[in-house]
């Protein structure tokens, strides 16, 4: 028998033990609109879900990037703007874009470390569909910060994102002839 579940939430459990993280299942659905979140002091989890043990992951792979010391996420430019303020998009735009392409590498970095352990510890989670999912997340960071507009996410979208390995940054970062066509067709606005 390889490693289960049951090991990964008791090395994540330990881990956050460890470097007096707080660590936290809630039975709810959602906190604020989020499924989890990793703030460098919490780690949180809603259980009420289908999506909980890849949030849970993608979360642990957050703590990770802390405990190693992963450059961009202590990057400087999120003590002068912070991505979802709006008012900081028309205050420094330059910082704003940085802020948002360092981000969108965060992210990238932290689901390649999620991949890593949902094979690691042979959890229960669609992989292709993890990738797909991550791969149209990262994507959205560019279109939210050049448009101020989130992308909704739905299984036609997703089709546009590869399932079998989780973009570059440079993938991720740009304009998609693709995107904005799909984007036209159902009359989203851009
Ligand atoms: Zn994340």
């Amino acid at each position: 028998m390889g490693l289960g579940q049951s090991e990964f939430i008791s090395h994540t459990i330990q881990k956050c033990v460890d470097n007096s993280i707080s660590f936290k299942l809630l039975p709810q659905k959602t906190h604020q609109r989020l499924l989890g979140f990793f703030d460098n002091y919490n780690l949180v989890t809603c259980t009420n879900n289908e999506e909980w043990l890849s949030t849970l992951v993608h979360e642990s792979c957050h703590l990770d990037q802390f405990l190693a010391g992963y450059k961009p996420f202590f990057d400087p430019v999120f003590d002068k703007v912070s991505i979802w303020e709006p008012e900081h998009r028309v205050k420094d735009p330059i910082l704003f874009k940085k802020a948002f392409r360092i981000s969108a590498q965060i992210e990238i970095n932290c689901d390649r470390r999620a991949v890593k352990k949902i094979k690691k510890y042979n959890l229960d989670i669609d992989l292709d569909y993890y990738r797909q999912t991550s791969n149209f997340h990262h994507a959205t960071y560019y279109y939210f910060h050049k448009t101020g507009k989130s992308l909704q996410m739905d299984s036609e979208i997703l089709d546009l994102f590869p399932t079998k390995s989780i973009s570059s940054l440079k993938t991720a970062w740009r304009e998609r002839k693709d995107l904005d066509n799909f984007l036209k067709s159902c009359n989203t606005p851009l």
